[in-house]
């Protein structure tokens, strides 16, 4: 019967990945794969983890199964940070492989209560509408970034919102917007907050940057708004970022809800969801996490890795905004901008120019990687750009 498949088209980033790979320039600049990178351009394991995950190699004595819910002690600590002690509603949850774990099966157990429709703000994270569509429901992706001016178009995704129908479900990125990089602000969140809760729609908040936005809370703030008013929600999370965990695949899936009772049902169907997809999470990053949240000492080392993490960002960004215009480019926006991306508005050949010549790397589409920036980066990069302009 395979004869009926037909060939997938693989990840365009994995072709950017293997020719990055290829380039032989020394100066060559990688602005594609999603992950933070020091000034030297490594990914290192964070120290906190290196020493969380040294006592639980010497102190786990069983590796015995836990359940469809992992780590319950890693779920309940990381879920009172991020839901934070003023939060009303119930709230339970389980663990999930990375936060792309926690989307699908919130899909599922979408399409498990009969939702059929998710809307989306168009451009998203490339996996959400792929996720989605796999677990049977319709993505309803809108127009809501002028990309061309780098700006949120909050008046169309607003009234895309209006005219979503009662029971509708949307996706909502909590903080550090992949691709974009530009988050609701706090007037808008509140505008978001009450149209989801007026047309009882069913918010699926997807998490997967806090702590290097704003700050810890500041980036969970939209997020608690929405669940907090919302009757049901939903929360996807991933700890690959924050906890520099990636590949580990650690991620969690929170449901809200009205009452403790009608909590109990949700947090049944997810477990039954889970069991019939992976039966029961990897263990041993959530364990990593665990081990850090519960020792007051390691969360303090963690806190500030996460911290100088969030400087750099913000620190490349300024650099970056500086610069103004570049020709028609303009920078300046990503100075304001959250998290490790922005989406610049140049055309294919521009970007295919940067990687021949200048050995830059960065998506098809646009996106950066602004951590992606080592020392002498940005103005490498910018004087490539100057290139391209006088091109
Ligand atoms: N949501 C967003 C917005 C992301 O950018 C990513 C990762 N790139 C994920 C979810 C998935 O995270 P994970 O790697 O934990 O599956």
């Amino acid at each position: 019967r395979f004869d009926l498949l037909r060939d997938q088209p693989a990840d365009p980033l994995l072709k950017i990945i293997a020719a990055y790979a290829a380039d032989l320039r020394s100066d060559k600049i990688d602005l594609g794969v999603g992950v933070f990178r020091d000034d030297r351009g490594e990914t290192r394991v964070l120290e906190a983890v290196k020493r969380a995950e040294q006592r639980l190699l010497d102190r786990q004595t069983s590796k015995a199964y836990l359940g469809p819910d992992g780590d319950k002690a890693f779920v309940a600590e990381l879920g009172a940070r991020v839901f934070g002690a003023d939060f009303m509603r119930p709230w339970q949850g389980l663990q999930t492989p990375g936060g792309t774990g926690a989307l699908r099966l919130a899909a599922e157990i979408l399409v498990q209560a009969g939702v059929e429709r998710i809307w989306l703000a168009a451009p998203s994270w490339a996996n959400h509408a792929p996720i989605f569509a796999q677990a049977g429901l319709r993505a309803m992706a809108v127009d809501a970034f002028d990309v061309a001016a780098q700006r949120f178009d909050a008046e169309a995704w607003m009234d895309a919102l209006r005219a979503a129908a009662p029971g509708d479900a949307v996706l909502l990125h909590g903080c550090c917007h992949n691709p974009m990089g530009i988050d609701p602000d706090p007037a808008q969140w509140r505008a978001i907050a009450d149209v989801v809760a007026e047309r009882d729609l069913l918010p699926l908040v997807d998490l997967a940057y806090q702590g290097l936005g704003d700050g810890w809370d500041e980036d969970a703030a939209g997020a608690r708004l929405v669940l907090g008013r919302s009757r049901y929600g939903l929360l996807a999370y991933s700890c690959d970022k924050n906890f520099g965990l990636y590949r580990e695949r650690v991620g969690a899936l929170w449901a809200t809800a009205p009452n403790a009772a009608a909590g109990a049902v949700v947090q049944s169907n997810l477990l039954a969801l889970a069991r019939a997809n992976w039966s029961m999470p990897p263990d041993h990053g959530a364990a990593t996490v665990r081990i850090i949240l519960e020792d007051p000492e390691l969360a303090a080392l963690w806190q500030d890795e996460r911290e100088a993490m969030r400087r750099r960002l913000h620190a490349l960004r300024g650099e970056l905004g500086a610069q103004g215009r570049i020709g028609d480019l303009d920078l300046a926006p990503i100075a304001t901008g959250k998290g490790l991306f922005a989406t610049l508005p140049l055309a294919p050949g521009p970007i295919e120019y940067l990687r021949r010549e200048h050995g830059i790397y960065m998506a098809g589409s646009g996106r950066i990687n602004i951590a992606g920036f080592g020392i002498g980066g940005i103005e490498r990069f910018c004087d490539a750009l100057h290139a391209v302009v006088d091109a």
